[in-house]
């Protein structure tokens, strides 16, 4: 199947369909790879840019190419994704019936389509065209799903091996987001593809944004994240149900659309759930880990974990859900020392136990780092990270590290007459002097240390602990209740003098991150005010979206939606230099956009030319000309250059206010307007003077008493 003229065709199919000017690192040459016929194992993160990389080639091999694809539920976006682009695609799967199965397998026949979904369990039903004459290629997508050693085995995959044996000369492409050594080994000899080239990208999320937390307040803290998030689509992951819906609950009475989505509801209830969040209906999901797997959303903005994941892997997939379009994106998780021993809690007695605590230790780790997290993360996964990230909190704001040895000095000596039998909650208690019902049954209000640390809050005290932890000089006793106890390095801190280093406490109201200075980029991912020319967009394409029954991103990504707002084209050919504005999309909605973005920009021109009297007002003023004299000048009435004057005044503009409104009308306005409750309106004033005192004077007064407001 020599394709030899296949290189000329690669930027162009890219820039047609899907309105993109050059490819992600690696995606060309293995497409390349794939064009020559071989076969090719693709390792890279989500988002990452895998479905191009069988896509293009599909648009260019003369049959068709089959993408296995485990979830059916994921098949239909992604076909629709497709068809959204002009492209002839389609799936086959056990939620059709036979007629129009049958119907698929003569378009295959006649070469009508480009791209086949399919499950691993339908494939028995495609045996008459599985066969040279109408196949091209094979993708495997989600392809660590044939591996035991994955974490998401599925049998059905199991059986993929034939495909190898029964066309050998079919390219087979498998893909994965991941795949350590072992499961890359594993799939490409279960695949029967042992000499496939291996192409293994970074891991790196670079526009995913780390942040770590402590979980005090978190609800307020969510509260005020979302909020300065507005209509930005985002995941939170809790760790029980009852904890979903009770946050759900919450953000709802604070004016939040959150729903909850947990293993208890039903399939129909978990579906809508699902259907609302990717089509834009519901901006915030609280969720249990279940949530994810069939979302294929590329707007997600944000991921939040309420409650600490049990290891870096369910972590790493689960913030890996925001940003897939590249854009920038938040991932906030809150961290908290209760999880931890509940956690751990769940880990016992499990079969694989060590691995499981083992796994619980990397992940407090990571979110106790005082150095750079992308770094541990991606260290985690093999992958060295040569310089610090810049984009986590950890860089933005370098923890400030002071001497902390008197604060280790008293939370170890607190330990040591608690006789190591505490845990750290009646540690602090005891540092702090609480007298709780706890501390006073046990007597430990006559403890020497007693009340030694009441100038430093609980949960900064809290904070120094986990550091003393972390840096070994005592430990929890997790068999023994979790009893803080000491190490053979405390003697060193607590009678030889050595020195311990701690960091400053973070506060709440202080987060890490600035949430209101995002960088550069971010700032336009922000959806800003709501009658931005992004928010215009945005729900124009909601609205077609509705029409058309598809996802709103599968429309126009918000990527694609930011450079619209940034470049504003007002023709067609100027809108096709969009990134992902390919030519069916362009000729599908492209007039809409553009009337849209044309509206615009006729409103904003027409709200600039009213701006601008009040300044030509002013600029005659500053030469001196009376009110009489403007008015005269600008064919004006007196009135409306009087409510420049005010409209001037208000927005602190050099006015002598005085010489147009005296001190005691100012102060009879005043009087009115708390006797009359504040009105909006000036009628009310008006009435209240009985019409002595004319509209323009009021206005002008009321200027005056707003400026002192
Ligand atoms: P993955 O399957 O690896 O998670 P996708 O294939 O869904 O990722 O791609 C993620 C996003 O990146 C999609 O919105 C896709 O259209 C976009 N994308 C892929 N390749 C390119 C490219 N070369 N230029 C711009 N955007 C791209
Ligand atoms: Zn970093």
């Amino acid at each position: 199947m020599p394709l030899p003229d296949f290189k000329e065709k690669l930027h162009p199919t890219l820039k047609t369909y899907f309105g993109y000017d050059a490819f992600r690192p690696q995606q060309q040459a293995i497409i390349e790879h794939v064009l020559e016929g071989n076969d090719t194992l693709v390792i890279m993160p989500t988002g990452g840019g895998k479905s191009m990389c069988f896509q293009v080639p599909a648009l260019i091999f003369e049959g068709v190419t089959l993408v296995i694809s485990p979830l059916i539920a994921l098949m239909k976006d992604q076909v629709d994704g497709l068809r959204a682009n002009g492209i002839s695609a389609n799936y086959f799967n056990s939620s059709q019936t036979v007629e129009e199965q049958h119907r698929i397998l003569e378009q295959v026949a006649k070469r009508e389509i480009k791209l086949l979904y399919v499950a691993p369990e339908s494939l028995a039903g495609l045996s008459n065209i599985l066969n040279e004459r109408y196949i091209s290629c094979i993708a495997i997508d989600e392809a660590h799903c044939i591996s035991s050693w994955g974490h998401d085995f599925r049998p059905s995959y199991q059986q993929l091996g034939f495909l190898k044996r029964s066309i050998p000369n079919i390219p087979i492409i498998a893909l994965t987001a991941t795949a350590d050594k072992a499961t890359r080994q594993d799939i490409m000899e279960q695949l029967n593809i042992p000499h496939a080239k291996q192409f293994i990208s970074s891991f790196d999320r670079k526009n995913i944004t780390l942040e770590v937390r402590s979980g005090s307040e978190k609800v307020k803290q969510i509260i005020s994240f979302i909020k300065k998030h507005p209509n930005q689509s985002g995941i939170i992951y809790c760790l029980s149900r009852k904890n979903t819906e009770q946050l759900a609950k919450k953000l709802n009475s604070n004016g939040i659309e959150a729903t909850a989505y947990h293993a208890g509801l039903n399939f129909n209830e978990r579906n809508k759930v699902q259907e609302d969040f990717v089509y834009d209906n519901t901006q915030v999901v609280c969720a249990t880990v279940a949530f994810g797997m069939g979302i294929d959303k590329s707007n997600v903005r944000w991921v939040i974990h309420h409650n600490m994941p049990k290891n870096i892997e369910g972590y790493y997939q689960e913030i890996g859900r925001a940003g897939r379009d590249g854009l920038d994106a938040h991932a906030l998780l809150f961290h908290s020392y209760a999880d931890v021993i509940q956690l751990r809690r769940f880990a016992l007695g499990a079969a694989n136990e060590d691995v499981q605590i083992a796994k619980l230790e990397r992940m407090k780790q990571f979110s106790e780092a005082t150095t750079c997290r992308r770094k541990i993360l991606l260290g985690y996964f093999g992958e060295l990270l040569e310089e610090n990230c810049g984009n986590c909190d950890v860089c933005k704001n370098p923890p400030q590290i002071f001497d902390g040895t008197i604060i280790a000095q008293k939370i170890l000596s607190a330990v040591y007459r608690l006789k190591q039998e505490e845990a750290i909650g009646m540690v602090l208690d005891v540092l702090r002097g609480s007298q709780n019902a706890a501390v006073l049954e046990k007597g430990y209000q006559t403890l020497k240390t007693f009340g030694i640390g009441k100038d430093i809050a609980w949960k900064d005290w809290q904070h120094f602990a986990i550091q003393l932890i972390n840096q070994g000089y005592c430990e929890i006793a997790f068999h023994k209740n979790n009893a803080l106890q000491l190490t053979e390095f405390s003697k060193n801190v607590l009678f030889n003098g050595a020195k311990v280093p701690l960091t400053k406490p973070v506060h709440v109201n202080e987060p890490k991150i600035a949430e209101k200075a995002p960088s550069r980029k971010t700032k336009r991912t922000k959806t800003k005010t709501e009658d931005s020319l992004f928010e215009r967009l945005r729900k124009l394409r909601y609205n077609i979206a509705k029409e058309e029954d598809i996802p709103a991103y599968l429309i126009f990504s918000d990527k694609t939606l930011i450079e619209m707002e940034r470049v504003r084209p007002m023709s067609l050919m100027e809108l096709m230099d969009v990134s992902g504005v390919g030519q069916h999309k362009a000729e599908v909605y492209g007039d809409e956009f553009i009337a849209e973005i044309l509206n615009f920009m006729g409103a904003k021109l027409k709200k600039e030319k009213k701006k601008a009297t009040h300044l030509v007002t002013y600029d005659l003023y500053k030469k001196g000309l009376s009110v009489e004299e403007i008015a005269m000048q600008r064919k004006l009435k007196d009135t409306t250059v009087y409510s420049h004057i005010a409209k001037l005044h208000s927005d602190g503009k050099n006015i002598n206010i005085y010489d147009f409104v005296s001190k005691s009308e100012v102060a009879a306005v005043q009087k009115a307007q708390q006797e009359l409750d504040n009105p909006t309106a000036l009628k009310p004033y008006f009435d209240y003077f009985e019409e002595q005192i004319d509209y323009f004077k009021i206005r002008l007064a009321l200027s005056v008493i707003d400026s002192k407001k």
